[in-house]
C-alpha cells in the first residue's frame, strides 16, 4: 500500500503554528481538535480489524488508533510536526468504520475533519488544483449544472468517457425542482411533506436518480418540495479540508430550516450525513430509503427472470448516519431477488474523493471487495447501493481486470422506480 502522498509538503513544517492546536475554539484559525476529543481513545484496538487502510498495510500508524496517537502527540508537543503524520492522515478513507467499532465512542470523524482542515489551513497539505476547482464549481450549483451539460448529454447517448461514469439517461434541461413541481401538480399527494436535497454532482450529472426519487416518493403519496436556493452539502469540501464548508452549511440552513416539512430527505448517504450536521437541532434529515421503510410502500411486481441484486451498504449510511442498513422491506418492494453483498458494511474505497486523491489505495480496497462478482450467481447481476459516489467507484471495477463479467450498477431507488 502506498502511504506517501505527492500532495503533501515534503519537508517538516517547523514554523510555529498561528493557532494552538489543542484546547482552542473549533471555530477559529485551524484547530486540530480539543484535548477531550484527542484523549478519548483508550487504545483498545477494536477498531484495527475494521480499518481498510490497516488491513491493506498492516501499519499501526495507518490505523485509527495510530492516527489518533500521532495527532495527540503532535498536539501535546511530544512529536514534531512531521510530513508522515500528514501522509497517514491523507491515507485515511474517512469511512468511519472505526466509529462503529469503538467501545469508547471516540468521535473519529469529527477529529479527522478538524485535523484535515488544520493541515490545509497551515499549508501542511496542498489540495490538488483540479480538486480545488471541482470543489469551487460544485459550490455553485447553477453554474455546475451548466458546465456538466455535455456530460449529461454523453450519458444520454450512452457514451461514457471515464470509468467512473455509469450509464443512465438524465434530463438535459429540466431540473429536479421543475420536475417535482410538475408531478406534484399532476398527482396531488396528500401524505407526509418532505424537502429533497438534490446535491451538486447528483443534480448536474446523475439527475435521473433525483427524478426516480421524486417519482417513488410521490407514488407513495409523499409531498415533495425542492427548495431552489439550496446548494452543495459541503461533504466534498469537508473531506478536502477546505474553508467553504461553513458557507455552504449556512446557505443550506437558510434554504431548509424554515420549510414546513416533516423531514429533509437525501438519496445520497454522504450528502445525508453532511446535512444531518448542517440541520442538527433544526430539522430531521432522513435517508430516503430509511424514510420509505416507514411507509406502506407500493411494491413492484415480483421478478423471476434470474436477475440477482447484490446490495452494498455505503459507509456513510451505516457508520456515518448509524443506520442498520437499507430496510429489507424497501429491498423486498423492488420485486427483485436480492441479498447483501459479501462484506456489505465494509468500505468500497470511494470515500468522497478518496479515489481521486489516493487512486492506488482506493483501487486495492475495491479489488478486495468486488472480487465476489466474478463468481456471483444470477444473470444479469446488479450491484445496488444508495450513494452515487459509491456507484461511481463500483462502476470503475468494470475497467482493468477487477470484475471480468458484465454487471449493472444501480441506486436502490431506481429499482423501486422501474
Ligand atoms: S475512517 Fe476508515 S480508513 Fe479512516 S481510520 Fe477509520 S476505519 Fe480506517
Ligand atoms: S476502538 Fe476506539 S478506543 Fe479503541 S483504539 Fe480504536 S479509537 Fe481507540
Amino acid at each position: 500500500m502506498k502511504s506517501t502522498n505527492a500532495e503533501n509538503t515534503d519537508s517538516m513544517n517547523t514554523d510555529e503554528s498561528p493557532c494552538p492546536s489543542i484546547n482552542s475554539s473549533l471555530s477559529h484559525c485551524a484547530p486540530v481538535a480539543s484535548r477531550d476529543l484527542l484523549t478519548s481513545c483508550v487504545h483498545c484496538g477494536f477498531c484495527l480489524e475494521v480499518c481498510p487502510t490497516y488491513q491493506l498495510s498492516g501499519d499501526e500508524n495507518n490505523s485509527p488508533r495510530g492516527r489518533l496517537r500521532l495527532w495527540r502527540e503532535e498536539a501535546e508537543g511530544r512529536l514534531a510536526e512531521d510530513p508522515w503524520t500528514v501522509n497517514y492522515t491523507q491515507d485515511c478513507v474517512g469511512c468511519l468504520a472505526c466509529e462503529s467499532a469503538c467501545p469508547a465512542n471516540v468521535p473519529y470523524g469529527e477529529i479527522l475533519e478538524h485535523t484535515r482542515h488544520s493541515h490545509v489551513a497551515t499549508g501542511r497539505t496542498r489540495v490538488k488544483p483540479l480538486l480545488r476547482l471541482a470543489a469551487a464549481l460544485s459550490a455553485r450549483p447553477a453554474f455546475f449544472n451548466m458546465a456538466m451539460f455535455p456530460v449529461r448529454a454523453l450519458r444520454r447517448l450512452g457514451i461514457l468517457p471515464h470509468r467512473f461514469l455509469f450509464g443512465g439517461s438524465p434530463a438535459l434541461a429540466v431540473s429536479t425542482a421543475g420536475y417535482a413541481k410538475q408531478l406534484m401538480e399532476k398527482h396531488r399527494p396528500t401524505g407526509p411533506r418532505v424537502a429533497l436535497l438534490t446535491g451538486c454532482l447528483m443534480e448536474s450529472v446523475y439527475r435521473e436518480i433525483n427524478f426516480a426519487t421524486v417519482r417513488v416518493l410521490i407514488a407513495n403519496n409523499v409531498q415533495v418540495f425542492v427548495p431552489g436556493n439550496q446548494t452543495c452539502c459541503g461533504a466534498m469540501q469537508e473531506h478536502l479540508g477546505l474553508d467553504q464548508v461553513d458557507r455552504l452549511r449556512a446557505q443550506n440552513r437558510d434554504a431548509f430550516s424554515a420549510m414546513d416539512v416533516d423531514a429533509v430527505v437525501s438519496n445520497s448517504s454522504g450528502c445525508g450525513l453532511a446535512m444531518k450536521k448542517t440541520l442538527a437541532g433544526q430539522k430531521p434529515v432522513r435517508d430516503v430509503l430509511d424514510f420509505l421503510g416507514e411507509l406502506d410502500l407500493v411494491p413492484r411486481q415480483r421478478r423471476d427472470d434470474g436477475t440477482r441484486v447484490y446490495v452494498d451498504l455505503p459507509c456513510h449510511l451505516v457508520h456515518g448516519q448509524k443506520l442498520d442498513g437499507i430496510p429489507s422491506k424497501v429491498l423486498d418492494a423492488t420485486g427483485y431477488r436480492w441479498e447483501l453483498a459479501p462484506q456489505a458494511r465494509d468500505c468500497c474505497g470511494s470515500g468522497g474523493v478518496y479515489n481521486l486523491q489516493q487512486p492506488e489505495n482506493a483501487r486495492e480496497i475495491l479489488a478486495r471487495k468486488s472480487s465476489f462478482l466474478n463468481g456471483a450467481a444470477g444473470e444479469p447481476v446488479i450491484l445496488a447501493t444508495s450513494n452515487h459516489v459509491c456507484m461511481m467507484q463500483w462502476n470503475s471495477a468494470k475497467s482493468g481486470d477487477l470484475v471480468r463479467r458484465p454487471f449493472q450498477v444501480r441506486h436502490v431507488i431506481q429499482l423501486l422506480d422501474e
